[in-house]
């Protein structure tokens, strides 16, 4: 028997979709569960345990020498192609990113094909989840697999959020990714692919750079798994390819990807987890 999460944290996740999918479009933003720890504003920085341990503060550089280009540019539009974010990857790669984790039955079974196959994909999760499953997180991480910052609680439209709204959902996952993977994350997905300036403003100050996708098989609408794998096969040489092991029943994903996994590496192709380096 499962113990999932989503139904006692009462969040109807909309899985990924393009804007203007009906699906999307139609259900309302998903409220907050009541078991998510209370917000704190994004202005006010964790207090750091070992300052108050040092003896004499250490001195604070003029502003002047502070690096000014830290900060990453703010893009246009998300990534959707491997070759805008890892030029230097192999002719033959593809990306596979899982998205809506992660999840405690799905997850598990999604990890076990990846090793079978020995294939490395990204995982794209939600700060909820990962705050009720850091083990999970670490699981996937110590797999070699990337992980993407999907935002906190996956509301929609992510692009009509107020700009507070937008600040806690992109930095309260941040210390929750980086206790469980011991990285900072580099990457950002928002929740049904929704874009705006604003957000591609909070994302560049954040340092993520932004992930979309270019083959949606629109697994989450469970279409049966024989037009999940169809769609899926599309991909070729620099797609990065879309589904889903959290926010509803994904057992249609998990077969899929055991058809589709095996099959484009017969095809040649071979898997690489998204990175920025
Ligand atoms: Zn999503």
């Amino acid at each position: 028997m499962r113990a999932g999460l989503g139904g006692a944290a009462g969040l109807a996740l909309a899985a990924c979709s393009r804007s203007g999918d009906p699906a999307r479009a139609a259900g309302p933003a998903p409220e907050p569960p009541a078991s998510a720890e209370p917000l704190r504003p994004a202005a006010v920085p964790p207090a750091d345990p070992t300052a108050s341990a040092l003896p004499t503060p250490a001195p604070t550089p003029p502003a002047a020498s502070v690096p000014v280009a830290s900060a990453t540019a703010p893009r246009a539009q998300p990534v959707h192609r491997l070759d805008e974010i890892m030029p230097a990857a192999p002719a033959n790669a593809v990306a596979l990113t899982i998205d809506d984790g992660p999840d405690d039955w799905y997850t598990p079974q999604v990890l076990k094909l990846l090793d079978r196959y020995g294939v490395q994909a990204t995982f794209c999760v939600i700060g909820i989840y990962a705050a009720a499953f850091p083990e999970l997180v670490s699981r996937i991480a110590n797999a070699g697999h990337t992980i993407c910052h999907h935002s906190m609680t996956h509301q929609q439209p992510f692009n009509r959020l107020s700009a507070g709204r937008l600040a806690e959902e992109i930095e309260r996952p941040m210390p929750i990714l980086e206790k469980a993977t011991g990285i900072r994350p580099l990457l950002f997905r928002p929740p049904g692919g929704a874009w705006s300036p604003q957000i591609a403003e909070a994302v560049a100050a954040s340092e993520l750079t932004p992930i979309d996708w270019s083959i949606d098989p629109k697994d989450w609408t469970k279409p049966g798994s024989p037009t999940i794998i169809t769609r899926m096969l599309a991909a070729t040489a620099g797609d990065i390819v879309l589904c889903h092991d959290g926010g509803g029943d994904r057992s249609q994903t998990v077969r899929a990807l055991g058809t589709v996994i095996p099959t484009l590496l017969q095809r040649g192709l071979t898997f690489v987890p998204l990175s920025v380096r």
